[in-house]
Order: C-alpha cells, then structure tokens, then sequence
C-alpha cells in the first residue's frame, strides 16, 4: 500500500509539473472575459491534465520504458511549449512537413540560447524522476497498476469525440501522437497512382494567368457586392470586370470534404473519383501552365495529395492552428506569390489557400483594419452575443475584400483571370448554430465571384458574355473543377452547361 501511495504521490508530481510547464502554455492567450469562459479553459487544462496523468501513470509501471519516455517527454514538451508562447505557434502536420524540410541555417535561425537552456532544465527534472523512479520507488506489482492504466487511458481517450479531437488532440502531449499519425498517414504509399481525367484544349493562347483564391467560410450573403448593406467590400465593388455569383450551393460543409469537390470530378454522384483522378491542376501542367499552391492553412490530409501535385508549394504560417489565438493574416501570402515563381512564366496557375473567415475572426484581420466595432472577445463562441460576433466575422469579409484587391492590382495588366470560391459559408447563431458543419443557409452559401483583365475579355469575349449571362443561376461547388478549366480554353471530360460558368 504504502508503495503504491509513493508510486502515485511520483505521479502527481509530474502531471502538476507536465500542466504547468506543457500543458498551460497553450492557452495563455485565449481570448476570455468573465467567469464563464475562463471555467471552459481550467476544464480544457484539466482535462488535459487528467490524460497526461493517465499516460505518466501507465508509463511509470515500467522503469525501462520511464528511462526512455520522459526524457523525451520533457524535451518534446518543453519545445512545443516555448514556440508556442514565444511565436504563436503549434503542431501541425503542415509544421512538420516545413520542420523536415528545412535546412541547417533556416533551422539554426529558430534556435536561441533561451529555448536550449529551458529544455535544458526540463531535461534535468526529467533525469532526475527518472533517478527517484529507479533508486526510490519498488513497485512489486507494476503488471496490475500497467494493465489498470492503460485501460483507463484508453477508456478516456475514447469516451468523447470533442474531448478527443478539440482537447486532447490539440494539445501536449497527445498533439504529438495525433499529428505524427496525421503526417504519416499522409505519406503517399509508392505506387499509388491517380489518372489525369481525359480533357481537350480548345482554345489555346501564348501567355495566361490563373488565379484561384479558395476562401474559408465566406458567406454570399454577407458581401456587399451581393446586396449586404454593410460595407464588406467596398474596393471589388467599385472594380470593374467583377462578377458576383450569389447562388453557389455547396451540399459539404467542412474544408476537408469541400476541397476534393472543387479541386476534383468528385460529386455527390461520384465521390471516387476524389481518390481515383488527380486534380485541375495536372491538367493545366499537361497544357504547359507552371503551377503553384500557396497556402495559409493547414496540409488537410484530404486534399493534400492535390497540393502535391503543384510544382511550387509554398506554405505560409505553417505552425497556426485555430487553437492559437495570436494574428494569421491572409496578407502574408501576397509577398509570396512572386516567390512562387520567379520570372513569372507566360502561362501561370496559382491556387492561395485561405484562412480567410475563419474563427477566430479576429485572429485573421489586421488590428488596423477593425472597422466594424464592438468585437468579439471570448472564446467561447456562444458567449458574445450576435453584435459582436457579425462585426467580426464582416471584417474578415472586408479584409478578404483589400486582399483580393491587391492580388488583382499584381496581375491586372496581364492577361489574367481569378476566381474567388469559399469552400462553405459560416452559421452565425441562425437556428442556434454556430461557426460550420451545419446543413444550413448561409453555411450551404459560400461566396464566390470572378474577376478578369481587359486583356482576358479580348481574348475570351463569349466567356465573359457566358458569364454575364449565367451570373444568377444556381449550381453546386462541383462546377468550379470544370468552370476553372474552362477559364483556359480547356475542356474536361464530362464538362457541362451545369457545371461550366464560362459556357
Ligand atoms: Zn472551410
């Protein structure tokens, strides 16, 4: 008995350690105000607590496995930590995928005598429980005390899926698991082949520039340019050569399950070929386009084989999640895109993944550039009334606005085209719900508009009076895999008035 009370008096010890130094940091700066919110992030800190208790506890029955684990959990945890106060960043598969393919002076230039003497002194601490496990604790039957924890991580773990995916997964040290697994599974296996779906080219021109902007739950209805009667976007409306299409159905309503119907042939009649065919963009290459995706968000396994695809991938803020609170700003990708393809070749495709509206909404816009007042300021997404929550939301929507607008002024004098198309809308208390996921108006509606150079209307007159004459009709997302290849005097088997803008 008295064994067993010294062996769990050790636990504690290192779960009170493991949520002070690993586990706290990564909610230093969520947003709370008044008792409620702050109640919601102590339970999400207890409850990762209570599964870093869990994991210790089961670690612990074995010294051999406490020798090799903590060391490591110490190192990990105390890494994770410091970038996460010191930089605002966190584990994504996409900081992963940048971590490995960094080289020694990029890595060299995130390393800091800082960082190396506080791993260091968690290093120690960790040597030194690993010292008092083996000299000081005898724990006669560990088999018993093994077998009950990890039973009870594995019942915790599993009893709830946002307890699992919102909590844990998010947060030291299970982030650690989640994500390594995420990036790994990711790997494409050798072999595995994808066929480039059969197309024509029917017009073809010597120089073209394609630009694809893939908003993040933007609404139809909350564009100005669609009729809103706030101002959300002032500067494309006052653009020439922009059309609105406010009746773009999206029938999926997560990013994930989005993007392979837009990118892809897939639709609701035909979800294999998302798995089966490549996307848009190896068209384009096979009709001599240079290709770049340039991303503000994270490598979603589901259509991370597409981003693969691209000859340049270039992926700014790669360690942001929405789980940290601190700026992710859209903007930061408009240095990039020269960079995307120096000399920018004759013929150009560019897809710019966005953040766009995204919660937290105040995360994505410019603090100089908070025009509708008062915000949001909890975390808790239900708790700051409808007010402030559609001025915060509306300003991502006037930020995409200034950004779409810079984009254009880069490439205006070009023959160029660019389309805008969310992949979902955002729920804003309609009905109760929140953020997206929903099968709702307004989250069924995302916002999507064309804009294109004089240069592009010489070229291509019938696609503009196509898309003057279709500007208000209905169709689904699926339609952009066709309408974009369409945009290039290119035509995709299966191609159709339904699914085709510019015919
Ligand atoms: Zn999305």
């Amino acid at each position: 008995m008295r064994e067993t009370v010294h062996y769990l008096l050790w636990v504690i010890g290192l779960t009170v350690w493991t949520v002070v130094c690993f586990i706290t940091p990564y909610f230093m700066d969520n947003p709370v105000d008044g008792w409620y919110s702050m109640a919601v992030v102590f339970a999400h800190i207890s409850a990762c607590g209570i599964g870093a208790f869990l994991i210790l506890y089961a670690m612990g029955c074995s010294r051999y496995l406490t020798a090799v684990v903590l060391p490591l959990w110490a190192l990990l945890g105390a890494a994770l930590a410091f970038y996460r106060v010191g930089y605002h960043v966190t584990l994504t598969t996409m900081l992963i995928a940048v971590t490995l393919h960094t080289n020694p002076e990029e890595a060299m230039g995130v390393l800091s005598w800082q960082l190396v003497l506080w791993v260091a002194v968690q290093m120690m601490i960790a040597c030194w429980a690993v010292w008092w496990r083996w000299k000081r604790i005898q724990l006669t039957s560990a088999w018993v005390h093994g077998l009950i924890a990890v039973v009870c991580v594995g019942c915790y773990i599993g009893s709830s899926y946002k307890l699992r995916e919102v909590i844990l997964y998010q947060r030291f040290p299970l982030n650690i698991v989640h994500y390594g697994y995420l990036y790994v599974a990711g790997l494409r296996p050798a072999g595995t082949t994808r066929t480039v779906p059969s197309f024509t080219i029917a017009e073809t021109t010597d120089s073209l520039t394609v630009v694809l902007v893939i908003g993040e739950a933007t609404r139809a209805d909350h564009m100005q340019m669609n009729g809103y009667e706030r101002e959300t976007t002032p500067l494309l409306s006052a653009r020439k050569n922009v059309i609105a299409f406010p009746h773009i159905f999206s029938e999926q309503t997560y990013t994930d399950i989005c993007l392979p119907h837009m990118l892809t042939r897939a639709d609701s009649a035909h979800e294999e070929f998302q798995y089966s065919e490549t996307s848009f963009i190896r068209i384009y290459q096979a009709a001599g386009f240079r290709t770049a995706w340039l991303s503000n968000q994270d490598l979603g396994h589901a259509y991370r084989d597409y981003i693969e695809e691209s000859d340049t991938m270039i992926f700014a803020n790669a360690g942001k999640s929405q789980y940290v609170y601190s700026q992710w700003l859209d903007g930061e990708l408009l240095p990039l895109i020269k960079e995307a393809m120096p000399g920018h070749p004759a013929k150009a495709l560019y897809i710019l993944h966005t953040i766009g509206s995204h919660w937290y909404y105040n995360n994505h816009v410019p603090q100089n550039m908070y025009h509708f007042q008062p915000l949001t300021t909890n975390r808790v997404v239900t708790n700051n009334g409808t007010e402030r929550l559609v001025n915060s939301y509306d300003n991502t929507i006037r930020y995409m606005d200034y950004f779409v607008d810079s984009l254009i002024s880069t490439i205006e004098d070009k023959r160029a085209i660019l389309i805008f198309q969310s992949d979902h809308g955002e729920a804003l208390g309609e009905e109760g719900l929140y953020l997206h996921g929903h099968e709702i108006p307004g989250v069924q509606d995302p916002a999507c508009f064309v804009w294109y150079s004089d240069k592009y209307a010489e070229t291509y007159p019938k696609k503009i009076k196509a898309l003057v004459r279709n500007k208000n009709k209905r169709y689904r997302t699926d339609y952009l895999f066709y309408s974009i290849l369409s945009a290039a005097g290119i035509e995709a088997d299966g191609d159709s008035p339904e699914m085709n803008i510019f015919r």
